[in-house]
C-alpha cells in the first residue's frame, strides 16, 4: 500500500542480526522507509527528519533505551514507539509505563525472540498521525503567534461528552480549546497553552474561553439542553484575585447558574504562591461554581490539593483508566482513587476510556462518569445535540454488545 510505503520507521538495536531481522520483517509487511541504527546517538542524528515509528531495544551498551526516551521527550517526539527486549515481561511493562508517563505514544512491546505475527498484528490497524486526520507534528508556537491568535479570535472550543456510567445519560461536556490556525489548520492545546502560561497570556486566553463556554451553555439551555459545561482553568489563572470577580460578573451577565459550570484545575507547574489559588478556589466554590481536580494520580494533582481545596469532582487520569482491566497495578490505583473520592463525597470521572474493555470494566467499578474516545471524541458545539440523541438511543446496545459466541 502506498501509505505504508511512505511511513518512516527507525529501528535501534546494538545487535546487527536483530537489525537485519526486524528490517526484513518490516519490508515483508510493506514498509519501505526503514532506517537502522546500532546506537542511540547515531539514531538521534537522523532526527532532522523524525520517524513515524521507532522500534527501540532497551538494553544497549552506550545509551540504553530508557535514556534514549529522555532524548525523545526533549525533542518533542510526536511519533510512536515499540519497545523491544529480551527482558522479562514485568520489566517490559514497567518500561512501557515510563513511555506512557513521558506521554509518548506506544504500540506496545515485543519480547525477543521476535514473533513476526505479533509485530504484524501490532502494526495492522496503526496509522501514524501525519497519515491520519489526527494531529500533525507537535510544533510549539512562538509567543507572538499565540498573542495574535487570542487577539484575532482564532481560538475555538470543542466539547467532549461526559456520560453517566449507570444510566448512559450525557450529564455534561468538557470544553477543550483548539486554534483554528489560518495556515496550519487545527492546532491542539499542547502546542500553545504552555506558551500562554509562560508569557503571561493565559488570563486573556482563559477570559475568551470562559466567555465562549458560558455563551454556549446558555444557548444549549435555550434549546432545552441542560448540560454541565466544564472549563479547563490553568493554575496560573489563580494568581490574580480579580479572577473571581471577573468570572462572577461574566456569569451574572449571561444569566446561567455557576452550578452548571465545572472548573477543571490541573497544576501544570510548581506554584510560587500557594495562598492565592487556595483563596480563589474557595471563593469560587462559595459562589457555587463546581470545582474538579483534573489528571488525578499524576504528579500534577496531589493529595495536598485534595486536603486543602473543596473539590466537587475528581477526574482519574487516563493513565490509570485505559488498560486497567488487564493490569492489576492500574486497577489498584484506580480503585484507591475512587475510594478516596467517594469518602470525600466527590463525584468521580474516569478519563481516557478508549476501548470496550475499559468501558465494561468501569461499568462495574462504582465510578460515576466516563469520558474518552470510546464514547466520543471532542467535537464542535453544533454536533453535540445530534450526537446525544444518537448516543442515548444506542446506549442499551452498548451495554450489551452483540454476542460473538451465540
Ligand atoms: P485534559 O484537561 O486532561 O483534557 C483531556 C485531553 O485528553 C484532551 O486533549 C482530550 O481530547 C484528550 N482525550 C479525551 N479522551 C481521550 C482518550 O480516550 N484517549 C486519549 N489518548 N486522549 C483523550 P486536548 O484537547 O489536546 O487537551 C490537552 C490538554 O490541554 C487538556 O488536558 C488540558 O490540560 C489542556 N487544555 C485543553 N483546553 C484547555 C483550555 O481551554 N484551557 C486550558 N488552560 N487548558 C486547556
Ligand atoms: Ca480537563
Ligand atoms: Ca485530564
Amino acid at each position: 500500500m502506498t501509505v505504508k510505503a511512505a511511513i518512516k520507521i527507525l529501528v535501534i538495536d546494538d545487535d546487527p542480526f536483530m537489525l537485519k531481522l526486524i528490517g526484513h520483517l518490516l519490508n515483508t509487511l510493506g514498509y519501505r522507509r526503514v532506517t537502522s541504527c546500532d546506537n542511540g546517538w547515531a539514531a538521534l542524528e537522523t532526527f532532522d527528519n523524525p520517524p513515524d515509528l521507532i522500534l527501540l531495544d532497551l538494553n544497549m551498551p552506550e545509551m540504553d533505551g530508557i535514556e534514549f526516551m529522555r532524548h525523545l521527550v526533549e525533542r518533542h517526539y510526536a511519533g510512536y514507539l515499540i519497545l523491544v527486549s529480551g527482558e522479562d515481561e514485568r520489566m517490559l511493562q514497567t518500561a512501557e509505563k515510563l513511555v506512557n508517563a513521558h506521554k509518548i505514544h506506544t504500540l506496545g512491546h515485543l519480547r525477543k525472540p521476535i514473533n513476526p505475527s505479533e509485530l504484524s498484528e501490532m502494526l495492522q490497524n496503526w496509522m501514524p498521525p501525519s497519515q491520519s486526520r489526527t494531529r500533525s507534528l507537535r510544533k510549539v508556537y512562538p509567543v507572538e503567534a499565540v498573542r495574535a491568535a487570542i487577539a484575532n479570535d482564532e481560538l475555538i472550543l470543542h466539547y467532549q461528552p461526559k456520560v453517566n456510567l449507570a444510566t448512559g445519560k450525557v450529564e455534561g461536556v468538557e470544553s477543550l480549546v483548539r486554534w483554528h490556525h489560518p495556515k496550519d489548520g487545527m492546532v491542539f492545546p499542547d502546542q500553545f497553552i504552555c506558551v500562554a502560561e509562560e508569557h503571561g497570556l493565559i488570563d486573556d486566553l482563559t477570559r475568551g474561553i470562559v466567555g465562549m463556554a458560558f455563551a454556549q451553555t446558555r444557548d444549549w439551555q435555550a434549546e432545552g439542553l441542560y448540560l454541565r459545561v466544564a472549563i479547563n482553568i490553568s493554575m496560573d489563572n489563580l494568581n490574580t484575585l480579580a479572577f473571581v470577580d471577573e468570572i462572577t460578573a461574566a456569569i451574572c451577565a449571561i444569566d446561567i447558574s455557576p452550578n452548571d459550570i465545572v472548573l477543571e484545575v490541573t497544576e501544570s507547574r510548581l506554584m510560587k504562591n500557594l495562598s492565592a489559588p487556595l483563596e480563589i478556589l474557595t471563593r469560587l466554590r462559595l459562589k457555587r461554581f463546581r470545582l474538579s481536580i483534573d489528571d488525578f494520580g499524576t504528579g500534577h494533582s496531589t493529595l495536598t490539593q485534595l486536603r486543602d481545596i473543596p473539590f466537587n469532582e475528581l477526574k482519574i487520569d487516563r493513565g490509570f483508566v485505559h488498560g486497567m482491566a488487564k493490569d492489576k497495578t492500574l486497577s489498584a490505583i484506580f480503585n484507591a482513587s475512587l475510594g478516596l473520592a467517594q469518602q470525600l463525597d466527590m463525584e468521580t470521572v474516569a478519563e481516557g476510556v478508549e476501548t470496550h474493555e475499559d468501558w465494561a470494566f468501569l461499568r462495574n467499578s462504582g465510578c460515576d462518569l466516563a469520558q474518552g474516545y470510546y464514547i466520543a471524541k471532542p467535537m464542535p458545539a453544533s454536533e453535540i445535540p445530534d450526537w446525544i440523541n444518537a448516543w442515548e438511543a444506542n446506549f442499551n446496545q452498548l451495554i450489551e454488545p452483540p454476542d460473538a459466541c451465540c
